[in-house]
């Protein structure tokens, strides 16, 4: 990796100093293999642990990977209809029956997962973009 820099001690850096509260000048003073473990400030003269920004942000990279799973519950259409077959789309049609289905097809919204059924009438669906609540059982007459 041509971007990648190795320090030797004697070495300058530019890393954050806990005495002077901001970004310092540093001088490497203690390494371990490829990684810097103590600096002296050429602010205040004081020798402290380096922070590593880059380990810093690849660690926030990491905790924040659970929140996007989180996101996806019971209502995440993706994921119910990437386990469902094509022909368990049935289309949409008011007056059937779809207490015992698990998805439709619908002119408007595309591919629908029932997610409830709220009444004999009533059924919840999951599409794409939005959670609707569809007839079944309905009829006209
Ligand atoms: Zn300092």
């Amino acid at each position: 990796m041509a971007t990648k820099k190795t320090y030797a001690i004697g070495d300058e850096v530019f890393t954050e100093c806990g005495k002077c509260k901001s970004e310092m000048h540093h001088i490497v003073t203690t390494m371990k293999d490829d990684e810097i473990i103590k600096v002296m400030c050429k602010g205040c003269n004081s020798t402290h642990v380096y922070r590593d920004k880059r380990k810093k942000a690849a660690k926030k990279a990491v905790s924040d990977k659970p929140k996007v799973k989180r996101r996806s519950s019971k209502k995440d259409w993706h994921k119910l209809t990437a386990e469902m077959q094509d022909d368990e789309f049935i289309d949409y049609n008011m007056s059937e029956d779809y207490s015992q289905l698990r998805g439709i097809r619908h002119k408007k919204f595309g591919n629908g997962v029932i997610i409830k059924i709220l009444a004999t009438t009533q059924m919840e669906v999951v599409f794409e973009d939005s959670i609707k609540v569809l007839m079944q059982n309905y009829n006209l007459n």
